[in-house]
């Protein structure tokens, strides 16, 4: 039986495929001539598809999944939508932080702009008790200031360091500008007093004379527009000066 049909132990390989080139052609020749064999291959033939129709169906794990699909034509729309939702969750995500960031950077801008504000008020406060204090001294002395339509008063303390300004009607000035305040010394030398702004929502303007040294050293102030930040040496209008 054996030398009748010599290939018939190669059948079951070839009817899976799994058979070499060589041996599947010396077969086929075989098979045609023998209906046995023919009859043999038959029946693995079923006994294949019935085992492959008997495999489970089984999902390919996920990562296998996508590669396939990838490779699919036309997949690339399937897998472009779950792209797209991602992409979008992305951009929700940049824009709320963005808004973070913005209403992060408005309310550092704001508190710095309260602070400002808030140590502008504290320097007026501190200038108009400076003021009270002074006035209420025996010893203060109240010398008058006059200029163009510039009234006021300036409260001064030789003995205690104290001097301050309190002006009537001070014109408002340009962004680009402030007043700045010169004590004079016996030889007419100039030394920077400090720089103010008019108060905008007061008719007068107090401010202390910041004295580098003691205000017996010097013998008036005076008081010019200078460009804002104020200059080393007067180079503006005088707007008034006294003389101790
Ligand atoms: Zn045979």
């Amino acid at each position: 039986m054996t030398n009748e049909h010599p290939f018939i132990e190669d059948i079951p390989a070839y009817a899976i495929g799994a058979l070499d080139a060589a041996h599947a052609a010396v077969l086929q020749t075989h098979l045609k001539t023998c209906q046995t064999c023919q009859a043999e291959l038959a029946a693995y033939g079923v006994v294949s598809d019935a085992l492959l129709m008997a495999l489970p169906a089984q999902m390919p794990p996920a990562a296998l999944r996508r590669r396939l699909l990838t490779r699919l034509p036309g997949a690339q729309k399937r897998e472009a939508r779950p792209k797209l939702a991602w992409s979008f969750n992305q951009f929700a995500f940049g824009f709320a932080m963005f808004l973070l960031l913005a209403l992060n950077a408005f309310s550092v801008f704001q508190m710095l702009s309260l602070q400002r504000q808030q140590a502008v008020l504290a320097r007026q406060v501190q200038t108009g008790q400076t003021a009270l204090a002074a006035l209420a001294y025996p010893e203060t002395r109240s010398l008058p200031i006059s200029g163009e339509n510039i009234t006021g008063t300036l409260l001064l303390d030789e003995e205690r360091n104290v001097a301050v300004v309190i002006a009537w009607n001070l014109p408002a000035l340009q962004a680009s500008q402030t007043y700045q305040i010169w004590l004079i010394d016996p030889q007419g030398k100039r030394t920077s007093g400090g720089i103010f702004t008019p108060q905008t929502d007061l008719p007068f303007t107090s401010v202390s004379v910041l004295s580098p040294g003691s205000l017996s050293n010097f013998t008036g102030i005076g008081v010019t527009v200078e460009p804002a930040g104020g200059s080393s040496q007067p180079t503006g209008k005088r707007i008034f000066k006294v003389d101790f």
